[in-house]
C-alpha cells in the first residue's frame, strides 16, 4: 500500500469537476479528505453567521457523498498548520493537495502551509474556483484591469471553457481510523433563537442542490434571464451564488451547461455568462488590491463626510425605513439569507447615499447575514455603489426607492411578500404608502407610524445632500 495523500478542502466542497480530487485519484494513493475549521483566522472576515449555517449543511452533504465513495471526511478545528501536521504525522502521508483560493488570508495561509510542509512532503495546489486566474488577464500595458468591460472582452478573447473534468473513477480509501470532530459539536447552526429556521424552505446546500438549481434555472428562467434578471418579484436568476461561493459547483460547469442549453437564447446566455465574469473581475480586483474590503480604492473617499447614526443603521438593517422596496429587501435577506441583485443595489444606494452611512457598515451586515457572503463580490459591489471603487457607479446615480420599486416590482408583489403589513395596499401606493389617501390606508389596514413605519428620511432632501457631498469629493484629486 502506498503512503496516503491528504486533500485539504476549503471552498471546493464538491466531487465533480474538481481538479484537486482528480489529481489525487490519479496518484493511486489512499486519500484522506479533511476540512479544518480555521480558528486562527483574524476575527474580522471569519465566516458570518448565515455562512456558517450553509457550511454546516454543505459539509454534511459532502460527507455523505464521500461516504458513498468509501472516503471519510475528517473534521478538525484549530490551527490549520497544526491540524494538517497532526494528520500527516499520524498517517505518514507524503502528499498534501489543495485548491487555490484568493482571499488575502487564504493566500497567506497557503503560503504558510507550503513553507511548513514542502521540504518534507509533496505539496501541490490546483485551480478551479474561477474561470480566469487573476494574473492571467492583463491590459496591453501588462497591468491588471480596473474597468469591467475591457476585462470581460479580454477574458472572452483569451479562452472560454470547453469541457468539465471527468469525475474520478475510483478513489482509494485510507483504512485506518483517524481522529475526527463531530460536525454537530462545532455548533455552526444558530440556536436560541434559531433565526435561520426559514432557510430550509429556500435552500438545499451541497453539490446535488447546486445542480438542481442549475437545472431548474435552465428549464424555467434561463431564456428570459436578460429580461427578467432585474425583477425581484419573479424568480428569474439562478440563485447559484452560495453554491458557487462554497465551490459546490464550478463556474466552468455552469458555463458549459448554459452554453449547451438549447433553451437559453443567445441574449439570455450572454447576459448570464457576463455575470459569471463579474465574479472573476471581483477576484481580479481583490488579488491585485487586497485592501479592497477595508479601504476605498479611490483614496479621496477617506474624506467623505460619512454619518454615524446607529438608529438609522438599525432601521435599515431590520427593514424599518418606511420605504417598502428597501424594507422588503432587508427582510428577504433576514428571512432567507439572500437578496435579489437589483434590490441589493437599491438598499446599498439608500444606505450610502440617502443615509450617508459608510459602505463598510453595509458590507459588514451583508457579510453576517448573506448565505453567499463573499469577500471579493461583496467588497467590489459595495465600493461600486459607493462610487469609491475601481469601476464605480457614477456619483449622480442615486436610486429613487419609489421609482425603482415601481419599475422593477411593478405590481408590488415582492413588497407584499416580504412586508405583509402592506399586503392589502393597492398597486398605485404600494411603493409610496405615505401618498395614499386616508380611506385607502384604512381599507388596507395600514396606520403609518403604528403598524408600518413612517419614512426615516425624505428622499429628495437626502438626494440633494448626497449630491453636494459627492460634488465636493469629485473636486479632490484621486
Ligand atoms: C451591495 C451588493 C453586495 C453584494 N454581495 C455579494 C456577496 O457577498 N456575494 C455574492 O456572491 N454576490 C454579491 N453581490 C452580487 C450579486 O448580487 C449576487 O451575486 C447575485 O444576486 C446572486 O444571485 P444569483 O446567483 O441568482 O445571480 P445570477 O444573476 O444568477 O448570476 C449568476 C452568478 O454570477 C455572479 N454574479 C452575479 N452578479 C454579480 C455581481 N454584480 N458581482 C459579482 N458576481 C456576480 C454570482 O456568482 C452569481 O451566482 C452583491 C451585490 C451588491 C449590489
Amino acid at each position: 500500500m502506498q503512503s496516503p495523500l491528504v486533500y485539504w478542502l476549503r471552498q471546493d466542497l464538491r466531487i465533480n469537476d474538481n481538479a484537486t480530487l482528480i489529481a489525487a485519484a490519479k496518484t493511486d494513493r489512499p486519500i484522506i479528505c479533511t476540512y479544518i475549521l480555521d480558528e486562527n483566522q483574524s476575527n474580522h472576515w471569519r465566516n458570518g453567521a448565515a455562512s456558517l449555517w450553509w457550511l454546516h449543511h454543505s459539509l454534511n452533504q459532502l460527507s455523505d457523498s464521500l461516504d458513498a465513495l468509501n472516503i471519510k471526511l475528517i473534521l478538525r478545528r484549530g490551527s490549520v498548520v497544526e491540524q494538517l501536521e497532526d494528520i500527516i504525522n499520524t498517517t505518514d502521508a507524503t502528499c498534501l493537495y489543495f485548491t487555490r483560493h484568493y482571499e488575502p488570508y487564504s493566500s497567506e495561509l497557503e503560503n504558510q502551509v507550503n513553507q511548513h510542509f514542502s521540504d518534507k512532503i509533496e505539496v501541490k495546489r490546483f485551480k478551479g474556483y474561477l474561470l480566469y486566474e487573476p494574473e492571467e488577464i492583463r491590459t496591453g500595458n501588462d497591468e491588471p484591469y480596473k474597468v469591467f468591460t475591457p476585462f470581460y472582452r479580454k477574458c472572452l478573447s483569451t479562452h472560454t471553457p470547453s469541457s468539465a473534468l471527468r469525475s474520478p473513477k475510483k478513489l482509494i480509501a485510507y483504512k485506518k481510523k483517524i481522529k475526527s470532530d463531530r460536525l454537530n459539536d462545532w455548533k455552526l447552526l444558530p440556536k436560541k433563537p434559531n433565526w435561520a429556521k426559514g432557510f430550509n424552505d429556500y435552500w438545499v446546500p451541497g453539490e446535488a442542490g447546486a445542480h438542481e438549481n442549475l437545472k431548474d434555472f435552465i428549464k424555467h428562467a434561463g431564456s428570459k434571464y436578460g429580461v427578467l434578471r432585474n425583477r425581484p418579484d419573479i424568480c428569474g436568476t439562478s440563485r447559484l451564488s452560495p453554491h458557487l461561493h462554497f465551490g459546490e459547483i464550478s463556474p466552468r460547469q455552469i458555463w458549459i451547461a448554459i452554453k449547451n442549453s438549447q433553451k437559453i437564447l443567445e441574449s439570455g446566455s450572454e447576459s448570464y455568462l457576463r455575470q459569471l465574469i463579474w465574479r472573476d473581475f471581483a477576484y481580479h480586483l481583490l488579488v491585485h488590491w487586497p485592501d479592497f474590503p477595508t479601504k476605498p480604492f479611490r483614496k479621496k473617499f477617506n474624506q467623505f463626510p460619512w454619518k454615524k447614526d446607529t438608529k438609522l443603521l438599525h432601521a435599515w438593517q431590520h427593514g424599518n425605513t418606511g420605504y417598502p422596496i428597501i424594507d422588503a429587501g432587508m427582510r428577504e435577506l433576514w428571512k432567507t439569507g439572500w437578496m435579489h441583485n437589483r434590490v441589493r443595489m437599491i438598499v446599498a444606494s439608500f444606505l450610502i447615499k440617502d443615509l450617508l452611512i459608510h459602505w463598510q457598515k453595509g458590507e459588514e451586515w451583508f457579510w453576517d447575514t448573506l448565505v453567499d457572503a463573499n469577500l471579493a463580490n461583496n467588497a467590489a459591489s459595495w465600493q461600486w455603489v459607493a462610487g469609491s471603487g475601481a469601476d464605480a457607479s457614477p456619483y449622480f446615480r442615486i436610486f429613487n426607492p419609489v421609482l425603482q420599486g415601481e419599475k422593477f416590482d411593478p405590481l408590488g408583489d415582492y413588497v407584499r411578500e416580504w412586508v405583509p403589513e402592506l399586503s392589502a395596499m393597492p398597486k398605485k401606493y404600494i411603493h409610496s404608502p405615505w401618498l395614499a389617501p386616508e380611506d385607502i390606508l384604512a381599507t388596507a389596514k395600514v396606520t403609518l407610524g403604528k403598524n408600518y413605519p413612517c419614512r426615516i428620511i425624505d428622499h429628495s432632501f437626502a438626494r440633494d445632500r448626497a449630491l453636494t457631498a459627492y460634488k465636493k469629493i469629485r473636486t479632490l484629486a484621486d
